[in-house]
């Protein structure tokens, strides 16, 4: 068995909904202890120093990056969205230790020092902030904001770090840490079908040029609890109805400015069969390639529903460094000589956050046959995997021997 494969047995039963085949692996909680147990424990195994940062990050370091550093950094994140696959984030890791195993086993020489990062809270399932780990590290998400996030139970992030033995006292940008990450490469399954349609080895492994600009807006939509079977149709007031022309309009504005909008999260008060709701609460997802484009999205899905949307997150277009990107790109030429396809992205990721920072970074996406992601359903072949791994290993050689 390989490293890898030995690595993605291990992880595979962790945080699994037995009814959907899909992962719940919130930050956090006990199955984000036992990812972050199991990534110390790789760490260990290898002889890395393991360090946390200000956030609650794991770095896992083969030298000292203050004394030799800084150095090449590999990465990505153990969390998942609600019933999440298993590749999103977890490939990102297991790939850099095996990458490291690959050098390893082929006597490569380190001269400077090389990273693996776990960032903490990725996909915001939790507590509705994505990336919130290297938000917090690179200091843009405030700290006082973080530490009061919610839930839906009602604990408080720093209630669930507290728990997790991790001190949100310590939130904040965190210099030390930024100082040590000369490069940062995010390798990640692709969640779209841009690989897919390039014919054969080549589409294994391609180049990330910039994440979209994306966020997240919430609708309050209020109105009267009331009885469904008493109350007369002219007398209610339904903030269903509002919620109806709110998605109906996300999808017609996305259509209609070249974006993408999804209301994929609701809360409903009272949620009961019988009962005219109060009060529903939805949440807005819009991105697309040009900025003024999921504005106005978001402006006209308001308007729609008679609201404003309040913003939750948003974060602009983030180019990866070109110099960088050619230079992987070129790298991971396929043996006819032409460059790995690089592709642009709607999904955030950390290495945006580093990127929007001021650090160079840059990401490797490994192909997905269908496409879908956040989902049960998100896969990679395992050549693929094999070839992200070799990609990796490549970049390290390239990069830090
Ligand atoms: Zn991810």
């Amino acid at each position: 068995m390989s490293s890898f494969d030995g690595m993605w047995a291990d992880l595979a039963p962790v945080g699994r909904n037995p009814e959907t085949g899909g992962y719940r692996r919130y930050a956090w909680t006990g199955a984000d202890a036992t990812l972050r147990e199991w990534f110390a424990g790789e760490a260990g195994r290898r002889g890395l120093d393991l360090t946390t940062d200000r956030a609650g990050n794991l770095w896992a370091w083969t030298a000292d990056p203050d004394a030799a550093g800084p150095g090449l950094v590999m990465g990505s994140h153990l969390d998942s969205v609600p019933d999440g696959g298993a590749f999103d984030g977890p490939l990102g890791v297991v790939s850099a230790f095996a990458a490291l195993d690959v050098l390893r086993d082929s006597g490569g020489t380190l001269r400077r020092p090389v990273g693996v990062a776990c960032f903490a809270d990725e996909e915001g399932a939790r507590f509705g902030i994505a990336c919130a780990g290297s938000r917090l590290l690179t200091g843009v998400l405030d700290a006082d904001r973080a530490r009061g996030l919610t839930d839906e139970d009602g604990t408080t992030l720093a209630e669930a770090m507290t728990r997790a033995g991790v001190d949100p006292g310590a939130l904040g940008r965190d210099d030390e840490t930024l100082r040590r990450i000369g490069t940062f490469v995010e390798l990640h399954v692709e969640q779209g079908r841009a690989l897919v349609d390039v014919p054969g080895d080549r589409g294994a492994v391609g180049v990330a040029e910039a994440i979209w600009p994306h966020g997240r807006w919430r609708l309050d939509l209020r109105g009267r609890a009331d009885h469904a079977g008493t109350t007369r149709l002219a007398d209610r007031e339904d903030p269903m109805l509002a919620l109806a022309a709110a998605i109906r309009e996300a999808r017609a504005a996305a259509d209609r400015h070249r974006a993408l909008a999804t209301v994929g999260k609701l809360r409903i008060r009272p949620n009961g069969v019988n009962a005219i709701p109060s009060e529903v609460t939805a949440w807005l997802d819009a991105r697309g390639p040009a900025e003024d484009d999921v504005r106005a999205v978001v402006a006209e899905v308001g308007a729609a529903a008679d609201t404003v949307p309040a913003e939750e997150s948003w974060t602009p277009s983030t180019a990866f460094e070109p110099a960088l990107r050619n230079r992987l790109a070129a790298l991971l030429a396929g043996p006819d000589g032409r460059p790995a396809p690089v592709l642009p992205t709607g999904a955030g990721h950390d290495a945006g956050i580093l990127a929007a920072a001021g650090i160079p970074t840059a990401m490797l996406f490994v192909r997905n046959p269908t496409g879908v992601s956040h989902s049960p359903a998100e896969h990679a072949e395992p050549a693929d995997c094999r070839a992200g791994v070799a990609a990796l290993a490549r970049v390290v050689e390239e990069l830090a021997c």
